[in-house]
């Protein structure tokens, strides 16, 4: 293990675009810390911290300058693999019928920088379900397949994480979590992990970065860097930080079998009750990392002689997602709710073999009415009387 210095962290973000990388990470607007394409290490958040809480999120000011000691934002790196919005393809009148134009631009060599155990865990999740299926998803599997992956070992867990619970952090996991961690998601055959893990400290040795490589790659890229060997204690240092954090979640998963638990309560008074607090707004299923639905909307010019074909996130609290040939079959909140909840923790197992939470938080955060998923299950387990495991 070797130690980058601040610079060294900007040299890591010039070698990584040098090499074609569209280096995405994490910066700070409009008061929140988001991904965005970065040509600095300097755009990162240097001293910004988060507070986060059940339909909270604020920033604050850090007084030792970390850049990534701050828990979720907003936004996750599926945005990226698995875009909001794309064009699948347009067709143009040519006379006697028309003509097909599919959207196949190549994409581009995405660099994620900051990728947390748990947000890995999620890329894993996605990999999946939209890579390791029996159909494939061509767009996804282009855009994740050059990937370079510099994960950040958490070290400041927020009140809304819940990684430990999950089995995916705060450490980023070379393997993939054990199942009775709610996952099972291996790695893909293209990327076993990260390149380059990072150790953020801010400690009388300065402002550095302990850092490893996990791949082939992730090794050329580091040799690049200046760096120095780790000096005495600062690895052992650096574990610690991360077992302390591993204490410090702001909230746990009930261990106990939530599939079997959801499918107890499945006529439960308690979804009602959910209900009656839940705005059916969506937001936390599309800020989660792992929330891969979407749908598609044909559009038509004026002239009618151009048609294009949109895929967009789509999500199971709205209304017209259970729609089937004539009318919805989810008609209330309640049963959109437990939808949501007993997918993600529930019948995701049966589906793709795994949990489909990675403990992020980041529907908790940005629930507007602070519905927290930890507590609903709390209660359902309650309910199930089922004994914690
Ligand atoms: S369900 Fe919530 S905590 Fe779990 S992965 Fe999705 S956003 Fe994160
Ligand atoms: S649980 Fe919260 S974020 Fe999710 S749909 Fe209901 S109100 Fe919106």
């Amino acid at each position: 293990m070797v130690v980058l210095g601040r610079e060294g962290l900007d040299r890591l973000v010039e070698v990584l675009m040098e090499r074609g990388y569209r280096v995405i990470g994490p910066t700070v607007r409009d008061e929140a810390i988001v991904l965005d394409e970065l040509t600095s290490a300097s755009q990162l958040p240097f001293g910004w911290g988060v507070e986060v809480g059940p339909g909270q999120y604020r920033l604050w000011r850090r007084a030792d300058g970390a850049a990534f000691k701050n828990s979720a934002g907003p936004q996750s790196w599926k945005q990226f693999l698995h875009p909001a919005r794309e064009k699948l393809w347009s067709a143009d009148r040519d006379g006697s019928g028309f003509t097909v134009t599919a959207t196949d631009s190549e994409p581009p060599r995405y660099a994620f920088l900051g990728v947390r155990g748990c947000d890995l865990a999620a890329i894993r999740v996605l990999d999946r379900v939209l890579d390791r299926g029996e159909h494939p998803d061509s767009r996804y599997h282009r855009r994740r397949e050059g990937i370079f992956i510099v994960g950040v070992n958490c070290t400041d867990p927020g009140e809304t994480c819940f990684c430990v619970s999950m089995g995916t952090g705060p450490a980023v996991s070379p393997q993939p979590p054990p199942p009775c961690g709610g996952q099972g998601v291996g790695p893909t055959p293209h990327q076993p992990g990260y390149d380059l893990v990072l150790t953020e400290s801010v400690d009388q040795r300065g402002h550095h970065f302990l850092t490893e490589a996990g791949s082939e790659r992730g090794a050329e890229v580091l040799a690049e860097l200046p760096t120095r060997p780790a000096g005495p204690g600062e690895v052992e240092a650096a574990e610690t930080a991360v077992a302390r954090a591993a204490t410090a979640m702001g909230r746990r998963m009930p261990a106990a079998d939530l599939p079997a638990v959801l499918a107890a309560t499945r006529e439960s008074e308690r979804w009602s009750e959910i209900a009656s607090r839940c705005l059916t707004c969506a937001n936390c299923t599309m800020v989660c990392p792992t929330c891969f639905c979407t749908t598609t909307e044909d559009v038509t010019d004026l002239t009618g002689d151009h048609a294009e074909r949109w895929q967009h996130w789509a999500s199971c609290f709205e209304l017209d997602y259970s729609y089937i040939h004539g009318g919805e079959v989810r008609t209330s909140g309640a049963s959109r709710y437990r939808q949501w909840l007993t997918h993600k923790l529930g019948t995701w197992h049966d589906q793709f073999g795994g949990s489909g939470c990675v403990g992020c938080g980041r529907c908790i955060a940005w629930c507007p009415v602070g519905i927290d998923l930890t507590a609903e299950v709390d209660a359902l387990v309650t309910e199930a009387g089922e004994e914690p495991r």
